[in-house]
């Protein structure tokens, strides 16, 4: 029902295999929960009309933040995914403290009604750096060492809180939203402050034993270019846009300078007017980048890439030089597979928190009979989002 703007009785039967009586008993308590509603009637040739039915997009609403943005970005949204306010706080030359989000989700919860504001299920986060097994985060961007992040939020915030790495809540943007929407095996590539993202493998997240990280696979070997992770060569040490700022000038003989002037987007704006220092510089990012997902590609051969960040307004320019170079490292037994632009754009973040916030409303028996005002009428083994 969530992908589809109306639906009949008979097609979710023949979707959920549920027998007809259970789904009948199920869709009276929805509509009488104002969770679905009644928006039509399909004519048939003999015997009553099919009722059309539509989950409420009103009857219960998300926060959603993103805070890889700067400032940090909020979204009030409605239950399908569709954002209603928002807002930005936060100074990105500062520590950040709980107390910012605190403030962003009073502010984007601020229009709301008393009774929409008690229909604000969940605030749902996605968030740079990496989390340790005590759940703490380490972030350069938010000037975090082992901050117990989620321990402190849900100290100041009085509704469930969820945080995911952000890479993994533009994945699952672009499953539910985007360019890869449906798919089972797909991988998002962020090309941005640092080469990242997550791996969608069979239907589930791939998870490592450790923290995996394959912006730092080595595809240099003896290159000079240090990377913040203490080793020289990786995918980020090349690819990144600092790090394609960085080459560039010295490439013209003015290391260090303008780098907080410059940007990335500049440098590819050069190489598409043909500055030659520019194009070797864009080529070689495109290189270690074709050569890290040929690695990923004889992996974990996924059907689609999803890559975003400074492709985002320069993929004409950027993703044909990407695709060469990962064919001409692909085998045949990899089988078909695309590299695509994200389709999300500037709102992953938001969006990517908001595919949580919802993943986790119908997974959790007890959020998901709030959100209904009955018991929990489905049940599911709880997996990874998909
Ligand atoms: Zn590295």
């Amino acid at each position: 029902m969530y992908h589809q703007p109306t639906i009949t009785r008979a097609e979710i039967l023949e979707a959920t295999g549920l027998n007809p009586a259970s789904l009948s008993h199920c869709m009276k308590r929805l509509i009488r929960a104002g969770l679905v509603l009644r928006v039509g009637e399909l004519g048939a040739k003999a015997g009553r009309p099919a009722d059309l039915l539509r989950l409420n997009s009103e009857a219960a609403y998300f926060v959603a933040v993103d805070l890889e943005a700067s400032p940090i970005r909020f979204a009030l949204s409605n239950l399908l995914g569709e954002i209603r306010y928002r807002w930005e706080e936060g100074d990105p030359a500062k520590a950040m403290d709980v107390s910012v989000i605190k403030r962003g989700v009073d502010m984007v919860c601020r229009p709301l009604s008393a009774r929409e504001r008690e229909a604000v299920l969940s605030v749902s986060i996605c968030r740079p750096g990496i989390v340790d097994a005590e759940g703490r985060v380490t972030s350069v961007n938010l000037g975090w060492e082992k901050f117990p992040f989620a321990e402190k939020l849900r100290e100041v915030l009085d509704r469930p809180v969820f945080v995911e790495n952000a890479g993994k809540a533009y994945l699952l943007a672009e499953r539910w939203f985007g360019a890869a929407a449906g798919v089972q095996d797909c991988i998002f590539v962020e090309v941005g402050k640092g080469v990242g993202g997550a791996i969608f493998s069979r239907g589930e997240f791939f998870r490592g034993r450790t923290q995996a990280e394959f912006g730092h696979m080595t595809v240099e070997p003896g290159a000079s270019d240090l990377c913040k992770c203490g080793k020289a060569g990786c995918m980020e040490a090349i690819a990144s846009a600092n790090n394609v700022v960085r080459q560039y000038l010295d490439r013209v003989g003015l290391p260090g300078r303008l780098v907080s002037t410059l940007t990335v987007n500049e440098v590819i704006d050069r190489a598409r007017r043909g500055d030659l220092h520019a194009l070797a510089v864009v080529d070689r990012a495109m290189r270690a980048l074709g050569l890290g997902l040929s690695y990923l590609l004889a992996i974990f051969t996924p059907e689609v890439f999803v890559v975003g960040g400074y492709f985002l307004g320069c993929e004409d320019f950027l993703l044909p030089r990407l695709r060469a170079e990962v064919a001409s490292h692909a085998r045949e037994w990899n089988g078909t597979y695309r590299i695509v632009p994200c389709a999300t754009g500037s709102d992953i973040g938001l969006r990517g928190a908001t595919a949580l916030a919802f993943h986790h409303a119908i997974e959790d028996p007890a959020m998901l009979s709030r959100l209904s005002g009955t018991e929990p009428v489905v049940r599911r083994s709880r997996k990874s989002p998909e």
